[in-house]
């Protein structure tokens, strides 16, 4: 196939994955990005250890993105889990499997991977052009682009990739600034909403004061028959971390049907209602309230507090009545935390706007990819295999296109 001119728009993990297999099949690629440096959340991504993807059955993996699976599946069966480590160790950034299953680079960051990776993508001949923010198209339909001065450039590839990302962290680059820009070429778009991100909680102004900032360690939550067991951290305004993040889409989406939505909470997934009954029995005279329950419950003062909220301050004194409470504390979630602050967007740009090859049904020659595309994870590394997932996808779609003359 004769090389061709490629726009790719924005450097995160979707839009770099797109340009090895585009650059490697012998196109022209230029990158077009914001910031003034690439992959900036990709990056902050890499704080927390950077991880990559995850090493489950990959048909529970592949079930980790709920109603957004059978659109993703061709994608992630081309690009599964193994060979996003293959590729990272191809760039000396072997990986490992952490205890609960996440896949991380050794160096448990991201700034190795991404100098070993764009210097491959320099080798191969890709551009970047940094301080580039693309800003529409003009009247001849040319791509237009405003450099960091205001200077305004347009150009007319072949072909290009949008790889905007989601709207969350919006200081990284990732603003949604798009989806107006799309939506003038009658693109629809899902509203964008905040994924993997905390709820709040109306507290106590005790809880507020004491316990804002602490972690409640090893416990479960479940909502609508699901179960998610990990972390959760009390902030002031409410309620976040994994536990929370793994179920926030079902919450999400029955706080925007009623309002609110009632969680609950087991402060002890291990031990049965039976078993702490039994522990709880035995307390000894003059003992206070809060010591039995972190003595015979093993409860921190955190989980305690949570458990007087629950209650509605005034805890029942029976063993059976405080073991069912301690195993299924009711909280009531209010309104999703914004959207700036969530790790991730749900949202975007719905399967029925792309063909199978990732192209904009309504702008053809212009492919998409990532975060920007109405799918959404949990933390655990599915949001980053998705987005180099379906750049890889992009990237082979718009090869096929191309090689079918259609640019032509
Ligand atoms: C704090 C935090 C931690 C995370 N940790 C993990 C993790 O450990 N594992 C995991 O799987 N996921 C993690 N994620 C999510 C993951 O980083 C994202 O899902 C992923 O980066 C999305 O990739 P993308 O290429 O689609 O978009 P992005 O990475 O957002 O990249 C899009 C790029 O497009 C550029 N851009 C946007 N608009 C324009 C424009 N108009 N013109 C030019 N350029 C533009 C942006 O500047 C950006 O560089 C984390 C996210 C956050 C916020």
């Amino acid at each position: 196939m004769p090389a061709r001119d490629i726009a790719i728009i924005g450097a995160g993990p979707a839009g770099l994955a797109a340009a090895e297999r585009l650059a490697e099949a012998g196109h022209r690629v230029t990158i077009h990005e914001r910031m003034a440096s690439p992959a900036r959340k990709f990056l902050l991504a890499g704080r927390g250890g950077l991880n990559l993807t995850h090493s489950e059955p990959f048909e529970a993996f592949l079930a980790r993105y709920r109603e957004a699976q059978p659109w993703l599946e061709p994608a992630l069966r081309a690009f599964p889990p193994q060979a996003l480590r293959d590729w990272a160790d191809g760039l000396g950034a072997e990986t490992f499997v952490g205890s609960s299953g996440r896949v991380f680079p050794r160096a448990m960051k991201a700034s190795p991977l991404l100098r070993a990776w764009l210097g491959r993508l320099d080798g191969l001949g890709v551009r970047l052009v940094s301080n580039s923010l693309w800003t529409g198209w003009d009247e001849n339909g040319a791509l237009t682009f405003r450099a960091a001065d205001g200077a305004v450039d347009a150009h007319r590839p072949d072909a290009t990739l949008l790889a905007l990302g989601g709207a969350s962290w919006p200081r990284l680059g990732s603003d949604g600034g798009w989806a107006p820009l799309l939506a003038e070429r009658g693109v629809a778009i899902s509203p964008l909403r905040p994924a993997n991100a905390g709820f709040t909680v109306a507290w106590s102004a005790l809880m507020r004061e004491r316990f804002a900032g602490q972690p409640l360690k090893r416990i479960a939550i479940r909502f609508a028959g699901e179960e998610a067991a990990g972390e959760a951290m009390i902030d002031a305004e409410g309620i976040e971390g994994g536990a929370i993040y793994a179920l926030s889409a079902p919450i999400r989406e029955a706080i925007r049907r009623d309002g609110s939505a009632m969680i609950s909470v087991d402060l002890r997934p291990g031990v049965t209602a039976d078993d702490l009954a039994a522990r709880l029995a035995k307390r000894r005279k003059g003992e206070t309230l809060s010591n039995h329950l972190r003595k015979a419950a093993g409860l921190a003062p955190v989980a305690i507090a949570l458990l007087r909220e629950a209650a509605g301050q005034a805890l029942p004194a029976e063993p059976e009545a405080l073991a069912v409470l301690i195993k299924d504390a009711p909280l009531r979630l209010g309104a999703p935390m914004p959207l700036a602050g969530a790790i991730s967007t749900a949202g975007g740009i719905p399967r029925d706007e792309i063909d199978a090859g990732f192209m904009l049904k309504r702008l053809p020659g212009t492919f998409v990819a990532g975060e920007m595309l109405d799918w959404e994870g949990p933390t655990g590394g599915y949001l980053l295999q998705a987005s180099f997932a379906t750049g890889v996808a992009a990237a082979e779609g718009m090869k096929e296109w191309l090689g079918r003359g259609a640019a032509e």
